[in-house]
């Protein structure tokens, strides 16, 4: 079947109004809950094998994300879809008003690399909890986690309600052609403009979640020993190939020896060597030979230490790095952690404003003033107060970019939301009909209408 073929199937298939039975949708959310289950190791072979990923930050950062939602989709699913009672307005007595859920219809998941499990199959749990049907691109570079998703689903679901297809540009180019009812697309703000283009033809609804520099700002009040460790973790996680890092430090000048200090002391403890099973590789050839011309050897305080052959590049510390240097030129998604100095908060604040609204931003501060200054001044999607990328774990909470880093947000409800559609519904009384808004219109039914309006 081409694609078209597999696409009109699932129109048919959700003109059913199958999926808009909740019964049917947390069937299906238990399934794949289920599959994933039952091929968790095989799973995890397959990402150890794209890029060397741990099953311990496999199951942390992607299962556990996909059994969440599904646990949090099926618990809420009933309250979620509920038509919402919402106030009626004075001229529209006697009625009521509800605000009705629906499913948009035919989704395309369009998913990134770095975190192949999370960032393809999340989006889809919400896509069905909402009622939708699926077809998923995942990416093509992690070879292994693609085809081991496109096994787990197309052998156990119908192409007619989910589908994964498999292949590159060429393959994405051909799905976008297709009219879409949604279409939910991670990956960079380069190709997000392709899809948004490609969806604008058919004024299909999009979410862009996108990417960026991330800053971590360090300021004299922060608690080193805290910041030091929490940005090493979130820095070092996936070997920094992840898109909420903090992609590059902003330190207080005063502090800044003293941070530096702890650290080093924090990334050596860590001990993130050629071997290690718990520092990832370099997804390809191509992203390793970009990270190493980011390396600004005079710059080097740490690290700097490449291996081709493995894909492999140390935890990389780079200080004094101004606006200019390359590695301030675009998003590094890798372990590169370049330093830069301010002296005034406001300035540095400004410097950051200069460039794209971030996906995220970090504070280390134990000052409220500090905090808030920087909250209301920088425009960014989400992001931690002396903490880095768990605001991602908190279903609670929307994720999502602002600007270059994207458009829409997802998780819990939010995903819920961004796969629906929100049908406003006014039940009027058939008996109250006050002559008001009819012809002829008078001078004093325009002085009623002008006090009531
Ligand atoms: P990418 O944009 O290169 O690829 C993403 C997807 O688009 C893949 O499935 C790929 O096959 C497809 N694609 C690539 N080129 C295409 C083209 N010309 N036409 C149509 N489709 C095309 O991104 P990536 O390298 O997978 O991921 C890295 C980027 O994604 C970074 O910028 C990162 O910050 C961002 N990201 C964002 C999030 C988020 O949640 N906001 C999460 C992960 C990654």
């Amino acid at each position: 079947m081409n694609y078209t073929e597999i696409l009109q199937s699932q129109k048919t298939f959700f003109n059913s109004h199958k999926t808009k039975d909740l019964n049917f949708r947390k069937t299906q959310l238990k399934k794949l809950k289920n599959l994933i289950k039952k091929h968790e190791n095989q799973l995890y072979e397959a990402i150890y094998k794209d890029f060397g990923k741990s099953e311990f930050e496999t199951f942390g950062t992607e299962i556990s994300f996909i059994y969440k939602d599904i646990d949090y989709y099926l618990k809420n699913l009933n309250s979620l879809a509920k038509p919402k009672k919402v106030k009626t307005n004075i001229v529209n007595q006697l009625g009521s008003s509800k605000i009705y859920r629906e499913p948009l219809g035919n989704c395309l998941v369009i998913g990134a690399w770095n975190y192949p499990y999370q960032l393809t199959l999340t989006p889809v749990v919400a896509a069905l909890a909402a009622g939708n049907t699926c077809i998923i691109k995942p990416s093509e570079l992690p070879e292994n986690t693609m085809k081991a998703m496109a096994r787990l689903i197309n052998e156990n679901f119908d192409s007619a309600f989910l589908y994964v297809v498999e292949g590159g540009v060429e393959e994405t180019t051909e799905i976008l052609k297709l009219k879409f009812d949604k279409i939910f697309f991670t990956g960079s703000p380069r190709v997000g403009k392709i899809v948004y283009q490609a969806a604008a033809e058919h004024l299909t609804p999009v979410t862009l979640e996108l990417g960026g520099k991330s800053p971590a700002f360090i300021t004299e009040n922060a608690d080193l020993e805290v910041a030091a460790r929490r940005i090493v973790w979130g820095k070092f996680i996936n070997a920094g190939q992840t898109c909420i890092a903090p992609d590059y430090l902003y330190v207080q000048e005063n502090i800044k020896p003293k941070f530096i200090e702890i650290l080093l002391f924090e990334i050596k403890k860590r001990n993130y060597h050629e071997n290690a099973e718990h520092f990832c590789k370099i997804i390809n050839e191509r992203n390793f030979d970009r990270l190493e011309k980011l390396i600004n050897k005079e710059k080097v305080i740490f690290g700097g230490e490449t291996h081709r052959e493995k894909r492999y590049i140390s935890p990389t510390v780079l200080d004094h790095v101004t606006w200019e240097d390359t590695v301030m030129q675009e998003e590094i998604f890798g372990p590169i952690l370049p330093i830069l100095t301010y002296k005034n908060l406001d300035e540095a604040i400004e410097k950051v404003i200069e460039g794209e609204k971030p996906l995220s931003a970090y504070i280390f501060s134990n000052n409220a003033k500090e905090q808030t200054k920087i909250l209301e001044k920088l425009s960014f999607g989400g992001g931690c107060i002396n903490d880095t990328l768990m605001h991602i774990s908190n279903h609670h909470l929307p994720f999502g970019g602002v600007g270059n880093s994207g458009l829409g947000n997802y998780h819990g409800k939010f995903g819920f939301d961004a796969f629906s559609h929100q049908k406003a519904i006014l039940d009027k009384s058939i008996y109250l009909e006050p002559e008001l808004k009819y012809p002829p219109y008078t001078d004093g039914k325009l002085k009623i209408l002008k006090k009531l309006l």
